[in-house]
């Protein structure tokens, strides 16, 4: 009998005596795809999750159960019947698990709502609020607006989420730096060049602060609602500027080295003559094609509308109501620049679809019709083969849609997951 093990011997089996209990193989990883599974799939069951996850079925079903104990996810009844006409028990998300306040800014108005985690929509306003004044006062009018519409939402709701479950999503139109979250040059609102916009929100609501260009927004907002087949996508605004949003097929925002992408109303119009731009430039794309581009034309041509206190799109749109046909023409030349820019645009990224948003698409068919001639006149036959040009199928709700999307996927995403959680289980 040997007194120790010797080389070659193995020791007697051990038992390690501190084990913990309760082993969590929780990731915030596996909760954040669960959690944006549900929100994808609306009110999936187990089945579905596994299916769309292809994570395990112990795990989706361990991970599930953690979201509903927290209350982020609630039990709801399926679409689908399993035995004996039996509703299949399903999940959605939890709307007062946490609120997303989206922020569209327009260069004459500012529309915000405040949308559960669920996607309802619990208040919203537009005023007239122009980026062209500075920031800080810009910005104190904002948040005003931000806490008088968190108020409205407590009282649909029925009850509050604390600022620490809500996020801020603002499209701005502008060229964003994403990593320090500041808008670069933007000839619309030029004081705004380099201003900390970001953290001035999140110091002013107590909440983190998303910033995106408007035209990536609406981009995202409509690639939301129509699906990955649509994919890539680019959105293409005409309003006080011209730029373009792209979403690529993978589904995520093309901003370029320097946020600079998309960046198409400056691009030169080979009929743009010496049109000044608000860049600097002449016969820039939306030198031509912009909604101030079209009404000064229209101007130069004597046409005046009959309501003087109207602006911007508005007062285009009335006078497009009012029939002179130097508005038609203003708008049939404004088509034609932005049919050359997206021709071009298709050449190069042949996406799947193009979708136009400006004021005039309640209106009728007009500046699209030319938009799509100019397009398919010009792009090469199998750049547009699959394509499809349309307006925007959210319409006015694109860019609150949008801003959603990228506050659902924060407050949704592995680092934040965790945060989540709704005291009781009242839903409402
Ligand atoms: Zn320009």
């Amino acid at each position: 009998m040997t007194e120790h093990v010797g080389a070659g011997q193995a020791l007697p089996r051990l038992v390690a005596p501190a084990r913990p209990k309760n082993i969590s193989v929780l990731t915030e990883d596996v909760l954040s795809a669960v959690a944006q599974a549900v929100a994808d799939l609306g009110a999936p069951s187990k089945a579905d999750l596994v299916r769309h996850t292809g994570l395990p079925r112990s795990t989706v079903s361990s991970h599930v159960d953690w979201l509903l104990n927290r209350n982020v996810l609630v039990r709801v009844e399926g679409e689908k019947r399993i035995a004996r006409g039996r509703p299949a028990e399903a999940v959605a998300l939890n709307g007062h698990a946490g609120w997303v306040l989206a922020v569209e800014m327009g260069a004459l108005k500012t529309t915000a709502a405040v949308v559960d985690l669920a996607g309802e929509v619990l208040a919203r306003r537009q005023i007239e609020l122009p980026v062209s004044q500075d920031p800080d006062s810009y910005l104190g009018s904002l948040t005003d607006l931000l806490h008088e519409l968190t108020e409205e939402a407590a009282v649909t709701a029925g009850r509050a989420v604390p600022p620490a479950n809500w996020v801020a999503a603002m499209a701005l139109p502008a060229r964003i730096d994403t990593e320090t979250r500041t808008p670069l040059r933007p000839t619309i609102m030029p004081t705004w060049d380099g201003y900390p916009v970001g953290a001035a929100v999140e110091e002013r609501l107590g909440c983190p602060a998303l910033l995106e260009n408007d035209c990536s927004v609406r981009a995202l907002g409509e690639a939301g609602f129509l699906g990955p087949e649509y994919l890539p996508l680019i959105s293409v605004q005409i309003g006080t500027g011209v730029g373009a949003g792209i979403v690529d097929s993978s589904g995520l925002i093309i901003r370029g080295a320097n946020g600079a992408a998309g960046d198409v109303g400056h691009i030169p119009y080979s009929r743009g003559g010496d049109a000044l731009c608000s860049c600097g430039s002449r016969g820039c794309v939306e030198a031509v094609a912009s909604v101030p581009a079209m009404l000064a034309k229209i101007e130069a041509a004597g046409v005046t509308c009959s309501d003087p206190t109207l602006r911007g799109s508005d007062l285009l749109l009335r006078l497009l109501l009012e029939g002179d046909p130097a508005v038609t023409q203003a708008i049939d030349e404004s088509a034609e620049a932005i049919g050359e820019v997206v021709a071009s645009l298709c050449n190069v990224i042949n996406p799947r679809r193009v979708v136009i948003t400006s004021a005039l698409a309640s209106v009728g068919h007009e500046l699209l019709a030319g938009v799509r001639s100019a397009v398919y006149s010009r792009a090469r036959p199998l750049a547009t083969k699959d394509l499809v040009i349309d307006y925007s199928r959210l319409g006015a709700d694109v860019g609150i849609a949008g801003g959603y999307l990228m506050g659902r996927e924060h407050l949704l995403q592995p680092s934040s997951i965790k945060a989540l959680r709704v005291a009781d289980p009242v839903t409402g």
